[in-house]
């Protein structure tokens, strides 16, 4: 089928904006002129610093990033590896910031110390449960404190979020070196409302991105994989507090780290390094900040520069077409089941049950979308059904089209 045959709504890498799409087929071959394609300019170029300077500050305006030296601001940073490269980073770092506060506050003893070290994990859903269960590899699993696990709540399954008065969240704040959660379960349908209260708060937001504003100055840090809502796969956006940096932090020595057997991280993935260089420490994969860079300039033009964060236009638009979906599932709720529990539906999975899992139901149901070209709809491999990835590329028109089918096939199971 031809490119505007199809509706993609697979949960990543997401489609992007076809104009996006278009100069991004031309710069590749030749960037602005220069006679040199994009991927062939080196990252040390004024080009390439210009491009990660655009990227920088158009993300800055989207979600009202605190520009600042001192701890109040935030740095922007790209890094390779992944969302799951940065559940390693956030450990090695966090543990670190940890514990160069407290070798500044004492020598002696340090070793009884470290045994209290806390690692908060809240579990909500598979990437969550990722994220913690390489905390545990990293540090061992005597640190690493799931504050709440959602399946104990539920058939052990994912598909809510339990009342924060049944967390256990580590109590003596200097203990927490991270509370740690993932703002959306792309597998499991399951988004935060709010983000939730802790001390040293890191969140996940690889599959919601510049989806909605965000309250940057409660979080120490917040990562995502740009290949959902903001690029192409290859680069890891890291949104990190001053406060938790050199000079504002003192990150432990290595041989101290080593020392009470704790984890020193890859240079690759160190946050003071890559801050230090400008995201420029090794060779940065400039075409895919690029592209991220197209994207949130897209969102700036299409949102009035009085409003702020000028991501609420896109909050806007990604709200409208999740509650048109899920107002046809709850429509049809004897032949459509939303697995996860009303209070926290995903605005950007929208998981979901054919006849209670039916089988052949869900095949007929996916035969049908693909023969009119809503492709990408196979639920996870991990919980199967039906998923709808409704990132920001999706097209408000491809989601009533799907709308549209859905209504027709209830209709159909019913008649
Ligand atoms: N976190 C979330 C919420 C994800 O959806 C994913 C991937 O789908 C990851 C982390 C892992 O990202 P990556 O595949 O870039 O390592």
């Amino acid at each position: 089928p031809s490119r505007d045959a199809v509706s993609y709504f697979g949960a990543g890498p997401a489609p992007l904006p076809t104009p996006v799409l278009e100069e991004a087929s031309k710069v590749l071959l030749n960037y602005h002129d220069s006679g040199i394609g994009i991927t062939e300019i080196s990252h040390r170029s004024p080009e390439a610093n210009a491009i990660l300077a655009h990227t920088q500050s158009s993300l800055r305006k989207l979600l009202d990033i605190p520009e600042s030296d001192g701890p109040e601001g935030y740095q922007i940073l790209f890094l390779q590896g992944g969302g799951s490269g940065e559940f390693s980073a956030v450990v090695y770092h966090m543990v670190s910031v940890w514990l160069g506060a407290l070798a500044k506050k004492r020598q002696q003893g340090l070793d009884q110390e470290a045994a209290r070290l806390r690692l908060d994990y809240l579990v909500t859903g598979s990437w969550s449960l990722k994220a913690s269960q390489e905390a545990a590899r990293l540090v061992g699993a005597e640190h690493v404190n799931g504050v709440t696990d959602a399946r104990k709540h539920r058939d052990g399954k994912f598909g809510l979020i339990p009342p924060p008065d049944t967390w256990t969240q580590t109590k003596t704040n200097d203990d927490v070196a991270l509370t740690y959660y993932c703002d959306n379960e792309t597998v499991d349908g399951v988004e935060f409302p709010s983000p939730p209260s802790g001390q040293n708060l890191v969140a996940d937001m690889s599959s919601n991105f510049l989806s909605r504003p965000v309250d940057i100055r409660r979080h120490a840090a917040i990562f995502g994989g740009a290949q959902k809502n903001v690029g192409t796969t290859g680069i890891t956006i890291a949104i990190v507090s001053n406060s938790i940096l050199p000079p504002h932090a003192e990150m432990a020595d290595p041989t101290l780290l080593r020392k009470l057997g704790l984890p020193v991280g890859p240079v690759v993935l160190d946050w003071p390094t890559i801050a230090k260089n400008n995201s420029l420490y090794n060779t940065l994969p400039i075409f895919d900040v690029w592209i991220a860079g197209q994207v949130m300039q897209r969102l700036l033009d299409q949102s009035p520069v009085e409003k702020s964060p000028r991501i609420a236009e896109q909050e806007a638009e990604s709200n409208k077409k999740s509650q048109m979906l899920y107002s046809v599932l709850d429509g049809h709720s004897d032949v459509y089941n939303v697995v996860p529990d009303k209070s926290v539906r995903s605005r950007m999975n929208i998981c979901f049950r054919v006849k209670g899992g039916d089988a052949e139901a869900e095949k007929a149901f996916l035969k049908g979308a693909e023969g009119k070209g809503l492709m990408g709809l196979k639920g996870h491999r991990s919980v199967g059904g039906i998923r709808i990835s409704n990132y920001n590329a999706v097209a408000v028109a491809a989601a009533e089209k799907l709308a549209r089918y859905m209504e027709e096939f209830a209709g159909e199971r019913k008649a």
